[in-house]
């Protein structure tokens, strides 16, 4: 398990907090909610209380997160509301996610504070991932290459495109 969790770590962190130590940085989570360029952002589908969004820093192709718009770092802060469509976003997530990359298994969850390896841990997501047989002899070699930004673009279109093809 603990290598499985461990890669998603703080590269968004680190990616956004060396420019000015004083300066006070905006939740990057709240920052993507509250913009409008959702194709820009990767932001793929905006529910009621929560979004999909992919993750720049892929654990595997079509990873995505589950984010809900409340800034909160603490699990037991979610209502009921709130649980339940961070729930029917996850199975909607999912079952784009069968159709549009076709994966054999998914990893889905959550990293609770610095210590679990949240890379943002101020503010609560869910990960999914998908998997294939196989797939953990590839995944550090893709991570580390530059086309991968590039493919982050095509498969956001795949999998937005299945979304809208997902019953609710
Ligand atoms: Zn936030």
């Amino acid at each position: 398990m603990d290598r499985l969790w461990a890669p998603w770590r703080s590269k968004y962190i680190e990616s956004f907090s060396n420019e000015n130590p004083n300066e006070k940085k905006e939740c990057l989570f709240c920052e993507k909610a509250n913009s409008t360029d959702d194709e820009k952002n990767l932001i793929l589908l905006r529910g009621e209380h929560c979004y999909i969004i992919m993750n720049l820093f892929p654990y595997n192709s079509g990873h995505i997160m589950v984010v809900p718009y409340k800034h909160t770092s603490n699990f037991p802060d979610l209502s009921n509301d709130e649980m339940l469509d961070i729930m029917k976003l996850i199975k909607k997530g999912i079952s784009a996610l069968e159709i549009a990359l076709k994966p054999h298994g998914f990893n889905i969850g959550a990293n609770l504070g610095r210590v679990s390896g949240a890379g943002v841990a101020e503010h609560l997501h869910f990960h999914i991932v998908p998997r294939w047989n196989g797939d953990t002899n590839f995944m550090p070699v893709i991570s580390e290459t530059k086309v991968i930004s590039e493919l982050l673009s095509d498969t956001y279109r795949k999998i937005k495109d299945a979304l809208s093809r997902v019953q609710d």
